[in-house]
């Protein structure tokens, strides 16, 4: 278990973190791609500017992107706030060890150490993503 004031301290942090990604979700929804409302935006499109479609679509897969990668963030913060409440936050999930105070602090949503996460990268990058 990690000390419990570095615990809340985190734990802030966290939930900083979680409320400005999921901001930043909310905002792609609503600017840039027009959100649910592009399937009726598709057909103006068509029939009024054919010359904008390229770029409209390559918009959209980019923000598509974005917000893929912002979830994943907010679903690493998500775990970490249950590990926080069942007592296993701060574990490393391969070695079990305690993830040192230092990489804590500068990436609160860590699920491994170092060691761990070097010999994850090294095996590609879909573990190291947390899928
Ligand atoms: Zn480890």
């Amino acid at each position: 278990m990690i000390d419990q004031k570095l615990g809340e301290e985190l734990r802030k942090q966290l939930l900083q973190d979680r409320e400005r990604i999921q901001g930043e979700i909310e905002n792609l929804s609503a600017g840039g791609v027009r959100g649910d409302a592009f399937l009726d935006d598709e057909t103006d499109a068509v029939d009024q500017h054919p010359a904008d479609d390229g770029s409209e679509l390559f918009e959209r897969e980019k923000n598509l992107t974005v917000r893929r990668m912002l979830e994943s963030e907010l679903d690493g913060i998500k775990d970490a706030l249950i590990k926080m409440d069942n007592g296993t936050y701060g574990l490393c999930e391969i070695c079990g060890k305690l993830i040192p105070e230092k990489r804590l602090r500068a990436y609160p949503a860590a699920k491994h150490d170092v060691e761990c996460q070097a010999k994850l990268e090294k095996m590609g990058q879909r573990a190291a993503t947390g899928a």
